[in-house]
């Protein structure tokens, strides 16, 4: 059989790895404990000669069946899933760098993110934050003990366009480790692969379960960086091929001892969610693209933050990028409206945090997810007082645009 398209491979990932009971959803395997007839076997497990389950802090066959399905997804050569996208994000750093290492990071992150550089510093690991659309800031922030760069792909909430490709060039002319956080144009829209991505970290609460019942998170090895040549990979690994090395370790040294590992009940969950994710991400992009121009002509509102809009700084590099624009859609409305109040006029849009959801979302961003930040850095960050960020979901779209024309008309 041919290879198949995105959609018809994740809806058949689960029955391909079971055929022995026919479940076309992969079962949901509730043990933490595994035992073997064969003591062999586990002893085997254990040092790895043999694949197989030993306790479910490192995995179960559910965990392994969603780790293939997201692998599939991404293109990788292997994966890891975690409790929460901030489990994966941590894990990889605290496993993979070393005191003294430096990283070059986006300064447009989502929020926990650099609180977990405040982290890696209090452990001796420098962090310089640049504008990551600007590949020379990125250039002159890479030093001698630089290991890696860290980047989103579309920012939250002013939708900057990282230089996707030119930090890929950028690490491999210098070796370096290169991370992309794609949670915000997962696999079906952008394939970091082939900018050069090293791994991939994301949160699969969002657009892959995509239905807000469930928190994980995964890191994906591309396969792009040679691990031989990196030097944190500990003694006990490097006798491994250069493709398993970092995933090892990710699990040895961070699953298994963090222990931020997801459940198989989870893992299930998201399986579930990541089937339809194609057709609600088309769905969802084109609902943010609408409503996008919608805003955009409306005389209550200032400013439209979207890179499918023509106006947008990187709409030109995003083109290129993207399928689609993602459906992260963010707004200031004309001076004199209070952001809260609108939100207050808005009937089908829910006020809530969290994004990628089947509902569109909303909040007044400097009032809530960016309040601790203060208001001098708020400024730098390019985010006006009274915007307001949205995930669009998947709702019909003339219910949208009428909830808007009426809440605008009301403020
Ligand atoms: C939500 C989010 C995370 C964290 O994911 P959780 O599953 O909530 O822990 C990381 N990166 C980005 C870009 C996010 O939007």
């Amino acid at each position: 059989m041919s290879k198949t398209k995105f959609t018809t491979t994740v809806v058949h990932a689960d029955r391909k790895l079971n055929p022995d009971s026919g479940a076309v959803h992969y079962p949901v395997v509730n043990s933490v404990l595994f035992g073997y007839d064969n003591p062999q076997d586990l002893v085997d497990i254990f040092q790895g000669k043999l694949a197989g389950h030993a306790y479910a802090r490192q995995s179960t066959p559910t965990t392994d069946a969603l780790q293939s399905m997201i692998n599939g997804m991404e293109d990788g050569v292997g994966s890891l899933v975690f409790a929460s996208g901030m489990a994966a994000i941590t894990t990889t750093f605290l496993t993979l760098l070393n005191a003294g290492d430096h990283i070059v990071a986006s300064q447009f992150l989502f929020g926990n993110t650099p609180s977990v550089f405040g982290t890696l510093k209090r452990f001796g690991v420098e962090v310089t934050q640049v504008d990551v659309t600007d590949i020379e800031q990125v250039k002159r922030a890479i030093q001698a003990n630089t290991k890696m760069v860290f980047t989103e792909t579309i920012a939250n909430p002013v939708t900057q366009v990282a230089d996707l490709q030119g930090i890929g060039h950028l690490c491999k002319q210098h070796n370096l480790v290169y991370i992309v956080d794609n949670t915000m144009t997962p696999s079906y829209l952008f394939k970091a692969k082939n900018v050069g991505a090293s791994l991939i970290t994301t949160s699969l609460t969002k657009y892959v379960g995509g239905h807000g019942t469930v928190t994980a998170g995964a890191v994906i090895d591309t396969g792009n960086y040679d691990w031989t040549q990196y030097a944190n990979i500990l003694d006990s690994f490097k006798t491994l091929p250069s493709q398993a090395q970092a995933l090892t370790q990710i699990k040895k040294k961070g699953l298994r001892d963090l222990g931020g590992c997801l459940s198989s009940d989870s893992a299930q969950m998201i399986a579930v969610g990541a089937e339809t994710m194609a057709l609600r991400i088309d769905r969802a992009c084109a609902n943010a693209q609408a409503l996008a121009e919608f805003l955009e002509s409306h005389d209550k509102i200032a400013k439209v933050y979207y890179p499918g809009l023509k106006n947008h700084p990187q709409h030109q590099q995003a083109k290129t990028y993207f399928k689609q624009f993602g459906a992260i859609v963010s707004f200031d409305p004309v001076e004199n409206i209070d952001p809260v109040a609108l939100l207050t006029e808005l009937n089908v849009v829910i006020t809530a945090t969290h994004l990628g959801d089947n509902r569109t979302l909303a909040l007044p961003v400097a009032q809530t997810i960016y309040f601790e930040m203060g208001l001098e850095n708020r400024q730098k960050a390019g985010i006006n007082e009274n915007m307001i960020r949205m995930s669009v979901g998947i709702e019909d779209i003339d219910d949208l645009t009428a909830d808007f024309t009426q809440a605008l008309a009301n403020v």
